[in-house]
């Protein structure tokens, strides 16, 4: 049998289940999901290894137009570049459900390799019968090469879409070894993890500009030492993150350590502190010392 190795972009407009379809095809958590928008801002890569096949994913920020701040800029050109270079791109939308925002993205889709349709969140479908005519409307906006209708929540039809992108591989060695499941660093998935807390355990009154740096990461053993400031904007925001009596900012800690040691597998401390940096989102310069590409 031949054994293919290949490259895949997920691309969407926000919100459609793009990372959380990506931490279930490689069965682990690598990219945060949330119900905000700007959850992913950054390329994060995905590994599956099975007995055929090696596949890349490439999870992207979701195309953002409605502020042009430096970090979208940079977050815009992200999801362009990923998708210049791909064997495969799966274009994921929402079941029922195609708005102006996936026109912007279907704009930019590549014409050159194959574009798989991927509808997700079919678990929210009471009505199967309403799913046809709608494939067959956005499947007329674009040579597809197929589409696939999953719940990435449920883990639903995932093998389907696995064969799917596998008959587009191209033959090749594979290029990470086998347990490998991402390209970046622990310290990154630390901070991914901590700022996935702060974004589900805190109202709207915290912005998307919430950032985190890993300040310390020591290896003792099996034990990570991890101490993680979180970055706002503004002074009045501090407060909201740390709540009565500290609760908010302890729940995000002992949250977040849990997935980290469950993702690392192994015993982990963490210190968490809030820290106020004014007007970051703005600062291209700002956005690069943060490891934003
Ligand atoms: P992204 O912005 O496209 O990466 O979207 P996320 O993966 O962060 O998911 C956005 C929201 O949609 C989260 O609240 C997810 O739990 C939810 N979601 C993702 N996939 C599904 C699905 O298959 N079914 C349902 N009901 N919700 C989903
Ligand atoms: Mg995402």
């Amino acid at each position: 049998m031949t054994f293919r190795t290949g490259y895949i972009a997920i691309v969407g407009r926000p919100n459609v289940g793009k990372s959380t379809l990506l931490n279930h095809l490689i069965g682990q958590k690598v990219s945060i999901t949330s119900r905000k928008a700007q959850t992913t801002r950054h390329r994060i890569t995905g590994i599956r290894s099975d007995e055929g096949a090696q596949y890349i994913f490439v999870d992207t920020p979701g195309f953002q137009m409605q502020h042009q701040s430096a970090l979208n800029r940079v977050m815009n050109r992200t999801v362009t570049q990923s998708l210049s270079d791909v064997d495969v791109a799966l274009f994921v939308i929402e079941a029922l459900r195609f708005d102006a925002r996936d026109e912007k993205v279907l704009a930019l889709l590549p014409r050159d390799h194959p574009v798989v349709l991927v509808i997700n969140k079919i678990d929210t479908v009471g009505n199967k019968a309403l799913l046809l005519p709608f494939i067959e409307k956005v499947s007329a906006a674009f040579p597809f090469a197929a589409v696939i209708p999953v719940s990435a929540r449920k883990a639903e039809q995932l093998t389907d879409l696995l064969l799917e992108i596998q008959r587009h591989l191209p033959e090749g060695e594979p290029v990470y070894g086998e347990d490998e499941i991402t390209d970046r660093s622990e310290r990154f998935l630390a901070a991914e993890i901590v700022r996935e807390k702060v974004f589900r355990l805190s109202g709207d009154e915290i912005p998307y500009s919430v950032s985190v740096e890993i300040e310390k990461f020591e290896t003792v053993g099996n034990l990570r030492r991890i101490f993680a400031a979180i970055i706002v904007d503004k002074d009045s925001q501090k407060p909201i993150l740390i709540g009565k009596k500290g609760e908010k900012l302890k729940e995000i800690g002992t949250q977040a350590r849990l997935d980290m040691e469950k993702l690392f597998d192994g015993k982990v401390y963490l210190e968490v502190w809030v820290k106020v940096k004014g007007g970051w989102a703005d600062d291209e310069r700002a956005v690069k010392s943060l490891g934003y590409e």
